[in-house]
C-alpha cells in the first residue's frame, strides 16, 4: 500500500517527460556504456605526469625546436635545436622498445623543403614514429595513429636561434604520443598503433602533410588520427583543467559534389567520420577513469584556425584536434619577456602536467580500444525502396573478422552523441520499430567482450 503514491508520482513524471521531449526508446534498446578492459585501464594508471614533466622540460632544453633551427652533428652534440631535439625522441622511442623486446619499429620520414614562405632555404624536416604493429595479420593494415608536433617557434616564426620554450605548443602533445608508446607497447593489440611527432607545423603543417600522404602511397588504413596540439591545461583563470576541447570536421574536406548532395538529402551534415571519432573518444573516456572530460566542438578546428589532423583530413582520414579548454595567447607564439608586468612566452611553469597525463589518459583509451575492436561494418545501407515507418538495415561483416557482434546505435537528430543502441547479435540486417525519418542510425562491430568500432553511417539503399 505504501508504494502506490511512488508508483503514481513515477508514472506522473513519466509522462511529464514524455511530453517534454521526444524520445526515440524502444523496449529492448539499451543504454550500456562501453565497460572498460582491465588491461587498458591498468595502462592509463602507468600514465605518469612526472615523466611527462621530465619529457617536456627536456624538450624546452633544446632552446629553440624551430624547423629551421641547427641540424648539424656539432649543434646536436651541444644539444641545441631541433636536430638535437629529434635524436632525443628517438633515442626515448628506442629505450621503450627496448623495454618491451623490440616491440617498436622506430623510423623518421624524412625530407627537404624550401626555399618556401616561412622557409628561407633548403630545409630537411624530419618526422620521428614509434610503430606498433598488430598481431593479426588481417588487422594489421588498420592504423590508428596520435601525434604531437615537436617543433616551436619564436614570434617571427623566421627566427631560428633566439629561446623558443614551446613548452606547451607543441611539447605538450610530442609528450602525449611519447607516454602513450611508453605505456601501450606493453600490449599487443590486432589492429597497428602508430605514435608519431611531426616537425614543421609552425612553417605551414609540412610535417604532417609528407606524412599523411605516406601513409595514403603506403595503402595504410588509417581508422583514426588524434592530434594533440597545446594540451598543456595553460593555468590561467580562466581555464578548466577538468575538460578538453575535441574538435572534429562536418562536412570532410575531401568530399565530393555528388557525396556532398547525399550527404544533404539523408542530413549526414553531422556525422562525417571524424565526428564519429569525436563520439567515439567521449565515450571512451567515460568508460575509464580519464579525469578529463572531452568537450565534442562541431567545428574543423579553432575558428579560422589550423592544425596538424587537417593533413590527414585531406587525404580522407578521419582525424580530431585536441586542445585545452582555454588558451592563453600571451603563452603562445610569443618571445620570452616580462612586459608592464604580464609574463609572455611558452614557459613549463604554465604547463599543468597532471592535466598532460589525463589528456594522455583520453588518447591511450582511444588508442587502445580502436586497436583492440574489430573494423567497423562494410557496406552499411538504410532500406529506403519502399516508405514505411520501420527501418531496415543491412551491412557486410568486416574483412578479417571473426566471430563478431553488431549494434545498432541511433540518436534524434538534433542530439549530440549517441543515445540508443540495440545488439543484434552476428546478424547482419536489423529491423527497428522507428521512422528513418527522425532517427540517425549507425552500425558497429564489437568483438562480444566490450571491444566496439566506431558506428558507421548508413548509405540509403533504393
Ligand atoms: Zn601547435
Amino acid at each position: 500500500m505504501k508504494q502506490l503514491p511512488l508508483v503514481k508520482i513515477y508514472l506522473s513524471f513519466s509522462l511529464l517527460a514524455a511530453m517534454a521531449a521526444p524520445s526515440l526508446a524502444i523496449p529492448s534498446d539499451s543504454q550500456t556504456a562501453s565497460k572498460p578492459d582491465p588491461q587498458i585501464a591498468n595502462a592509463l594508471r602507468q600514465i605518469s605526469p612526472e615523466r611527462i614533466q621530465s619529457n617536456i622540460e627536456k624538450l624546452v632544453h633544446f632552446q629553440t625546436r624551430s624547423t629551421i633551427s641547427a641540424q648539424d652533428a656539432e649543434s646536436i652534440a651541444a644539444g641545441k635545436g631541433i636536430g638535437a631535439a629529434r635524436e632525443w625522441i628517438k633515442s626515448e622511442f628506442e629505450r621503450y622498445s627496448q623495454q618491451c623486446g623490440g616491440c617498436l619499429e622506430v623510423k623518421t620520414d624524412s625530407f627537404t623543403l624550401g626555399p618556401a614562405e616561412r622557409i628561407p632555404g633548403p630545409t630537411v624536416i624530419t618526422n620521428v614514429y614509434a610503430v606498433l604493429k598488430g598481431t593479426d595479420s588481417s588487422n594489421a593494415n588498420r592504423v590508428v595513429l596520435v601525434t604531437g608536433h615537436y617543433d616551436s617557434r619564436r614570434t617571427d616564426v623566421l627566427d631560428p636561434t633566439g629561446f623558443a620554450p614551446g613548452a606547451n605548443d607543441d611539447a605538450s602533445g610530442t609528450a602525449v604520443s611519447l607516454e602513450c608508446a611508453r605505456v601501450l607497447s606493453k600490449m599487443k593489440f590486432p589492429a597497428t598503433l602508430v605514435f608519431l611527432t611531426v616537425a614543421g607545423e609552425e612553417q605551414g603543417l609540412d610535417g604532417s602533410r609528407h606524412f599523411a600522404e605516406l601513409a595514403r602511397s603506403s595503402g595504410w588504413q588509417v581508422e583514426a588520427a588524434l592530434n594533440n596540439d597545446i594540451v598543456g591545461g595553460d593555468r590561467n583563470p580562466r581555464q578548466n583543467p577538468h575538460v578538453v576541447r575535441v574538435f572534429s570536421e562536418g562536412v570532410p574536406l575531401t568530399m565530393d559534389q555528388k557525396a556532398l548532395r547525399m550527404m544533404q538529402d539523408i542530413g549526414g551534415e553531422n556525422d562525417s567520420p571524424s565526428r564519429e571519432l569525436a563520439r567515439y573518444v567521449a565515450e571512451t573516456s567515460r568508460a575509464y577513469a580519464t579525469g578529463v572530460k572531452p568537450m565534442l566542438v562541431f567545428r574543423l578546428d579553432r575558428y579560422l584556425r589550423g592544425g596538424d589532423h587537417i593533413s590527414f583530413l585531406e587525404q580522407g582520414f578521419p582525424a580530431v584536434r585536441f586542445t585545452e579548454y582555454s588558451e592563453n595567447f600571451n603563452h603562445q607564439h610569443q618571445n620570452v619577456r616580462t612586459e608592464n608586468g604580464v609574463e609572455y612566452g611558452d614557459l613549463p611553469k604554465f604547463v599543468n602536467f597532471d592535466y598532460v597525463a589525463n589528456v594522455a589518459r583520453v588518447n591511450a583509451a582511444t588508442l587502445a580500444s580502436l586497436a583492440s575492436a574489430p573494423a567497423p561494418p562494410q557496406n552499411v545501407h538504410l532500406l529506403a525502396n519502399s516508405l514505411q515507418n520501420d527501418s531496415t538495415l543491412t551491412w557486410d561483416a568486416p574483412i578479417g573478422a571473426g566471430q563478431l557482434h553488431y549494434e545498432v546505435v541511433w540518436r534524434l537528430t538534433t542530439s549530440p552523441e549517441w543515445e540508443h543502441r540495440k545488439d543484434v547479435g552476428n546478424e547482419t540486417r536489423a529491423t527497428l520499430p522507428l521512422s528513418k525519418d527522425n532517427a540517425i542510425f549507425g552500425v558497429l562491430a564489437s568483438d562480444g567482450k566490450g571491444h566496439r568500432s566506431f558506428p558507421v553511417l548508413p548509405s540509403p539503399e533504393r
